[in-house]
């Protein structure tokens, strides 16, 4: 009875995923580039500049995301660096979902170069959700000149799971005849949400498959993991029933940002930096509770005449550390705003996070490439959040002098 009811009212959910997007835009550009290895990158001058993204060929010879230019050239001699172009990005990404809007208008973006598509409503039109899934696959490359894969499920964690099954320029079902036999195999750090902290864990307790996790007692992943650890079960079980957004219901946020007005204006250095350390930390924080990081850095600075300057930067890698958005925004008041040990009165200082990318897996848990620095910083602030989880959010903080 409830197996019929299941086949009756399961929902039809696309995941599309653009495949190397930053790479493959910039290629379209450059088609005498097409067959040589080509990767995006941030400032080859700056000497921490990373590998922002890369075609199929230099992902042949073994270049992955998120490590150093250095690294990834001594895989690759003749690698080509680009650097991107975040505008272009936008552009054809918006173009992207208004393919995916001819079929329904159920579309929820994930990400610049992902999003989950309803077609439960659609198939009548355009045929099943593998049918649908080859057509925007084909009208995408006949269209744009960009391949993407697709993941087809009744819910939107397996579909997701789907368009990461193959790839580049395909499409996967996951069915509920298939799912066992396909997703309970992969490794528990396969599954969506399971960052490398947390497959540890798993691992320690016995779980290695996402299969194991599926058929682990709730309780004990509760136990061991909290939410996150229900969370996961529902998730290795297919039991995900979160809808798909209606497209502009739920936009991509797109910059985060933090501004005070001050009690009084500030004209000490020493006052201006406590300000902004404070901003920052805020700032970093929702980055990384909404698991994005900034490329850029933007700060609005008024003065007590109300009139505003704003200056942004680009940085050479992406971040959600309130060191580097911190040391962004000083550079930035320095330049503009003339700050010596005293500085002209400003009223109002705003510091935001631009251009914001996703911090996916490969960036997230890729620390081991980056420099030592970066990697202790975000260990620490990770482990602040923890704590400011914990015991609330003034319970620690960093020392107004100490961050310089
Ligand atoms: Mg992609």
């Amino acid at each position: 009875m409830f197996l019929s009811y299941n086949l009756v009212m399961d929902r039809v959910i696309l995941h599309c995923d653009m495949n190397n997007f930053y790479a493959s835009v910039e290629l379209l550009e450059h088609p005498e580039l097409k067959d040589l290895p080509v990767a995006i990158s941030g400032s080859q001058e700056a000497r921490h500049g990373i590998i922002l993204a890369k075609n199929q060929i230099a992902k042949s010879y073994g270049v992955v995301t998120a490590e150093t230019i250095w690294q990834a050239k001594r895989k690759c001699p003749e690698l080509i660096l680009l650097p991107p172009h975040h505008e272009k990005y936008s552009h054809f990404s918006k173009k992207i979902n208004e393919i995916y809007l001819r079929y329904t208008d159920l579309v929820e973006p994930f990400s610049i170069d992902e999003s989950w598509l309803d077609v439960t409503g659609s198939r009548r039109l355009f045929g099943s959700g593998k049918e649908i899934a080859d057509s925007i696959r084909e009208t995408v490359y006949r269209e744009l000149g960009l391949t993407l894969s697709a993941g087809v499920s009744f819910n939107k964690i397996f579909a997701k799971m789907g368009s990461e099954y193959k790839k580049p320029f395909a499409a996967t079902e996951i069915s509920r005849e298939n799912y066992k036999e396909i997703l309970w195999p992969m490794a528990a750090r396969e599954l969506f949400f399971v960052g490398r902290a947390t497959a540890e864990k798993l691992n320690s307790l016995g779980i290695y498959t996402i299969g194991d996790i599926a058929n682990s007692r709730e309780d004990a992943l509760y136990t061991a993991l909290g939410k996150h650890g229900i969370q996961l079960f529902k998730y290795a079980n297919g039991l995900d029933d979160s809808p798909v957004c209606k497209f502009g219901e739920r936009e991509p946020i797109k910059s985060i940002g933090n501004g005070w007005t001050l009690p009084h204006n500030l004209t000490e250095r020493d006052e201006v930096l406590s300000a902004v350390t404070s901003l920052s930390e805020t700032v970093a924080a929702r980055l990384r509770k909404h698991q994005l990081k900034a490329f850029g850095i933007k700060v609005d600075i008024k003065d007590p005449n109300f009139v505003t300057i704003s200056r942004q930067k680009q940085l050479d890698n992406p971040t959600n550390l309130t060191l580097t958005i911190k040391k962004a925004a000083i550079e930035l008041i320095e330049a503009q705003w003339g700050l010596k040990d005293t500085c002209r009165p400003i009223r109002l200082i705003t510091i935001t996070g631009i251009n914001l990318v996703p911090e996916d897996e490969e960036f997230q848990f890729s620390f081991f490439h980056s420099d030592k620095d970066e990697k202790s910083n975000e260990t620490m602030e990770r482990t602040m959040d923890q704590i400011r989880k914990k015991f609330g959010k003034n319970s620690i903080s960093f020392g107004k002098s100490s961050l310089r």
